[in-house]
């Protein structure tokens, strides 16, 4: 299985590449010879990966951005808009899980600026250019916490409800496009997500894979590859992607 034809002249935008899903990802597109936009805030994460792949790929390039950093975002990608074919938007994070009335403020900004404006500024610089050349691939990565509520969720939650959304508006507004969009939405896998929700805390962010097999990053990348293989007439719209280890809760009673 090959990257689907026409896709695969352009480069990959994978944001978030400098660890978990969006490092497999890249690792993934890599193997298979893709041109590969490696976007992060750790630059010695990005260039690790970079000197790794680049023997294998055809061309890597770190960009070393936070996706908060609008100018220095659309400075950094102008060069390579006009030829991006896939665009991953998986920079994201999850902190805390306190309920509402306790949440540090700041950690609700953070997650609104990266996971929402993030996300919509890096579509809104790339898209039209896909929208011109009538070809292109945007693949969010949302999260089964913008279906399913729970304790903790609150904001978090709501960017990937966020996500969820804007993918599907996205494929309706693409209607007679050859412009694709999906949203992934996996459930808990063992990458520094849970590391970066507990603060650091590494004890308390294992706790949650303690026991059970999750599914990991390269199940992720693979799915991704997937999507990204099946040919222009195929739009997966959503996937949702679970350990066999992990289900639903019911419904509360106090
Ligand atoms: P990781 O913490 O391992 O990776 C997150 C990535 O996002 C890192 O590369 C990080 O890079 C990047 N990132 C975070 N903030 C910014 C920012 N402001 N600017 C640029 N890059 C940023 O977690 P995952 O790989 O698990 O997470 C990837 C996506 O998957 C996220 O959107 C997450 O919400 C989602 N997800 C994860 C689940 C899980 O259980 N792991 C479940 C469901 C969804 P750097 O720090 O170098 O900037």
């Amino acid at each position: 299985m090959t990257i689907e034809k026409g896709l695969e002249h352009g480069y990959v935008l994978i944001t978030g590449a400098s660890s978990g899903f969006g490092a497999a990802i890249a690792r993934r597109f890599g193997e298979a010879g893709a041109k590969l936009l490696l976007l992060a805030r750790r630059e010695e994460k990005l260039n690790e990966l970079r000197d790794k792949l680049s023997g294998e790929s055809i061309e890597v390039v770190p960009l070393v951005c936070d996706v908060r950093e609008e100018e220095k975002l659309e400075a950094l990608l102008k060069p390579y808009l006009p030829n991006i074919s896939v665009l991953v938007n998986n920079a994201g994070l999850a902190l805390g899980v306190g309920s509402t009335q306790n949440v540090d403020m700041e950690d609700w900004r953070t997650m609104i600026a990266t996971n929402i404006t993030g996300v919509a500024f890096i579509t809104h610089l790339v898209l039209p250019h896909m929208v011109e050349r009538d070809r292109g691939l945007i693949i969010n990565v949302g999260s089964v916490a913008g279906t399913y509520p729970y304790p903790g969720g609150n904001v978090y939650g709501g960017t990937k409800a966020f996500v969820k959304q804007f993918s599907l508006n996205l494929k309706a507004e693409l209607l007679g496009t050859k412009v694709r969009v999906s949203n992934i939405e996996p459930a808990a896998s063992e990458t520094e997500f849970s590391i970066v929700r507990h603060k650091g805390n590494e004890s308390r962010a294992s706790e949650v894979y303690d026991g059970w097999e999750p599914f990991t990053a390269d199940d992720i990348a693979e799915t991704v590859y997937w999507i990204a293989s099946l040919p222009e007439r195929v739009n997966v719209n959503s996937i949702e992607i679970m350990g066999t280890g992990q289900s639903f809760a019911g419904f509360s009673i106090h």
